[in-house]
């Protein structure tokens, strides 16, 4: 079997289909991507057409290393490839006949535990994720509008702020009672010394991990954090391959770590990505941002690996999540996914409902 093209569809996500001489296809999901990984994928696909598409990670090596001096250590380029990546291991799959995660080694769990990203939580929406069986929640507690605030580019925390910050999170944690894991993000946008006052002001909450309270670029100035509280630390979300987590790991500047696959690399690299983070004890919460195909991929990750946490789901005001894939029942069950066991990825695109939603005749071009 070889390679005969691979087409992208942006059509609420980012989708890339890879084809081949026999006829089967596979299909991936990339995530921040968008046109710009269009265009990567575009010069690109030379590379691809006419290899044996089962050669995954040497396909991956050899499109990235080919096109290092134009910027492929990470961003863009990254997680074009990452997007060809998923769509040919969903292809191996289907060639065959066995789930991803069988290909990745085998499972260790049957079903992925969640979290719902609610960003302000309300009670109207702790109500809705506890209704939905959720047993891990996330909030964000920086606010550009906060009066408290000094201006939008100083990342110093005011005390108005700060207690602002520590009466939303005890009100979440009133809300969803003491029993629900209660995840809070502050999205790196804070200097080092208002990062371990928030910490430390956020102990008595019990919190299964505070994300990015520093911008992720200074791995010192994180461990610095890590160090002075109780509070568990995750980062991770804008790193790219192993090469990007390796420093973080190494100096154990996190407690957690959150690489979000369809974007840093795929299924290959998260794997290896999460094996780097076992030999530290640190367990994968990857960020997950995508629609049901990418989240799935996600879940073949976290099914395969030993120190899988909980995955993230973004979509909880979307009223398309259970329509953009077929799927039997509703993907997500009481917090949890079931992981699929059909050939590939063992989820397909409902390409007329894309179709329907973005006026066009033909998704894949
Ligand atoms: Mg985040």
């Amino acid at each position: 079997m070889k390679i005969t093209d691979i087409k992208t569809a942006q059509a609420g996500g980012f989708y890339i289909r890879v084809f081949t001489d026999e006829g089967l296809t596979g299909t991936g999901e990339a995530v921040h991507g968008g046109a710009g990984c269009a265009n990567i994928i575009e010069g690109i696909k030379s590379m691809f057409i006419g290899e044996d598409p089962l050669n995954i990670d040497c396909l991956f090596e050899k499109a990235r290393r080919a096109r290092i001096f134009d910027g492929a250590l990470a961003g863009n380029f990254v997680t074009a490839l990452t997007g060809i990546e998923i769509a040919l291991w969903d292809l191996a799959g289907k060639a065959l006949n066995i789930p991803v995660y069988r290909l990745l080694g085998g499972k260790f769990r049957d079903k992925i535990r969640l979290y719902a990203d609610c960003g302000r939580m309300t009670e109207e929406k702790a109500e809705k994720v506890l209704s939905m069986g959720f047993n891990a929640v996330k909030i964000d507690i920086d606010d550009a509008s906060d009066p408290n605030k000094l201006d939008r580019w100083n990342w110093s925390i005011t005390p108005g702020e700060l207690q602002r910050m520590v009466d939303q999170v005890a009100s979440a944690r009133e809300t969803i009672g003491p029993n629900i894991d209660l995840a809070v993000d502050m999205h790196g946008r804070y200097d080092t010394h208002s990062g371990v006052k928030v910490a430390c002001a956020l102990e008595p909450y019990n919190l299964m991990w505070l994300e990015e309270p520093v911008p992720p670029e200074n791995v010192d100035a994180m461990f610095q954090v890590k160090q002075s509280t109780q509070t568990p630390i995750c980062a991770g979300e804008n790193l790219y391959l192993r090469y990007g987590f390796r420093d973080l790991l190494e100096k154990q500047a996190v407690d957690i770590i959150m690489p979000d696959l369809p974007k840093c690399g795929g299924l290959s690299e998260g794997r290896k990505i999460a094996n780097i983070a076992e030999v530290y004890y640190i367990p994968l919460a990857p960020h997950n941002v995508s629609g049901p195909l990418g989240t799935i991929a996600s879940c073949h990750v976290c099914a395969s690996v030993p120190n899988f946490l909980v995955l993230e789901w973004h979509r909880l005001s979307d009223p398309n999540w259970d329509r953009i894939a077929i799927t039997e029942k509703p993907l997500i069950q009481e917090g949890y996914i079931v992981l699929p066991d059909g050939p590939g990825l063992g989820i397909e695109l409902n390409e007329d409902f894309l179709r329907q939603l973005t006026n066009r005749g033909k998704l894949f071009e």
